[in-house]
């Protein structure tokens, strides 16, 4: 942490199931000054950039729908200057789509610039906003009292489009200032950094996050973890003197900057040199996850906690980047239904309830197997109260320990499933 953070250090915090859990350090309602006349404001989730220029504020980045008004009051709280330009780091939900309250302020619309990409992505986001919205939902938790199913655009005029695309490289001028767009893909394919030299200042969007890398994400697109490597190293080669984070906190200072930016690089080398070297050595999908081992002096470092991603997620990515989806078991291949396989193993058994047993058995021991064995058995008897319960206590345990969002969503989506099923058959949860 740099001194600038210290303040405002969370630490582990409990959600509503009971976990312990470690949040960014986003600090929420902040505008802090970063160079001379720029600064990064941060919403709810995701930040923005804000350089302040003689013909007008270069915006980078707008946040989720919900972020617009809370960006809005705190740009207005260091400058009262005009819009001129919005640059999205890249198109995510919470990075490109709270300008609303920007326009009803009135004046000229500002120009939007972004990859080229990121014109392809909202199509995307239009053709697959069902899924993106059920995708969501899951990492969130699972729709539920209270919340929502995630909402998703769909619609062309949910979008605010760029107006100004680029492929590799873009260099501009407002009041003056000389600001350079470069493609680097990592996270996403169309995501952009922006350099501004005058300032020594680098607005990285989710290139850095405060954690460890959004680069595997199981539920979505491919992620660029080799490029994502390569352009960390060389944003650090410019030596930045701030770098503006898409979360958590702004990093100041050259040295501080180089070293966590090159430590980054090298965990996302070390994790693609593992995978394809597992590849190479002919192990199948499931003993390449297995088998990774995140080395302490990267998995240690508070800023490469796995708070969103996991690496192993990561190790997924890379194999199906260049390992295709086969996950190497011959059944699997043309597999029976889930609900075949799932009855006759349990049918096998003598019912749930010897899958119930053991899982709880080996609840102490072997989580991840006991977390299996309590889903074959609510998969294999979806009306068995025990199973339903079996499933809940075990995921509730795994959750405990579960550090990432990302994992951590899909595992409560899966409790309350099990939960609205025993609601459902009108048993207590147990
Ligand atoms: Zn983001």
């Amino acid at each position: 942490m740099n001194d600038a953070t210290s303040a405002v250090v969370p630490a582990t915090m409990r959600d509503s199931m009971g976990g312990a859990f470690a949040a960014w350090t986003a600090p929420r309602g902040r505008a802090i000054p970063v160079a001379a006349r720029a600064w990064q404001v941060c919403a709810h989730v995701a930040n923005a950039g804000v350089i302040d220029t003689d013909e007008g504020i270069v915006l980078v980045d707008c946040g989720l729908p919900k972020d617009g008004e809370e960006l809005l009051s705190l740009v207005r709280s260091v400058t009262s200057a005009p819009l001129h330009t919005l640059i999205y780091t890249h198109g995510h939900i919470d990075h490109a789509f709270g300008l609303g309250p920007f326009l009803a302020e009135g004046g000229r619309p500002p120009r939007i610039i972004a990859h080229r990409n990121v014109v392809e992505r909202f199509r995307r986001y239009s053709r697959t906003a069902a899924y993106n919205a059920a995708a969501n939902t899951r990492q969130s938790g699972g729709p539920g009292p209270g919340r929502p199913a995630t909402w998703w655009p769909s619609r062309v005029d949910e979008f605010f489009w760029p107006d100004t695309t680029y492929e590799d490289s873009l260099t501009i001028s407002v009041g003056g200032e000389q600001i350079i767009l470069r493609h680097a893909m990592g996270e996403t394919d169309d995501a952009t950094w922006v350099w501004v030299p005058g300032r020594k200042l680098a607005c990285v969007g989710d290139l850095w996050i405060d954690g460890f890398p959004n680069a595997g994400n199981p539920q979505k697109v491919q992620r660029y973890p080799e490029e994502w490597a390569r352009n960390i190293r060389a944003i650090a080669a410019h030596e930045p003197h701030a770098v503006l984070a898409g979360h958590g906190m702004p990093l100041l200072g050259v040295e501080y900057i180089r070293e966590r930016l090159t430590t980054m690089a090298a965990y996302l080398e070390y994790i693609t040199e593992y995978t394809i070297g597992a590849l190479n050595a002919g192990l199948d999908h499931n003993a390449i996850v297995t088998g990774f081992r995140a080395p302490s002096r990267f998995a240690n470092l508070p800023y490469l906690r796995p708070i969103h991603d996991r690496p192993e997620f990561v190790v997924r990515n890379v194999i199906r980047r260049y390992g295709g989806w086969w996950n190497g078991r011959p059944a699997d291949l043309l597999p029976p239904t889930t609900a075949e396989h799932a009855r006759e193993l349990v049918a096998l058994a003598g019912g749930a309830g010897a899958f119930v047993v053991r899982a709880r058995e080996l609840a102490g021991s072997n989580l991840p197997l006991a977390c299996q064995l309590a889903e074959w058995a609510v998969l294999g008897e979806p009306d068995s109260v025990e199973a339903h319960r079996c499933l809940i206590d075990v995921f509730t345990a795994r959750l405990a320990d579960e550090t990432a969002y990302q994992a951590r969503g899909i595992y409560r989506t899966a409790i309350n499933a099990s939960r609205g099923r025993l609601a459902e058959l009108g048993a207590a949860e147990g």
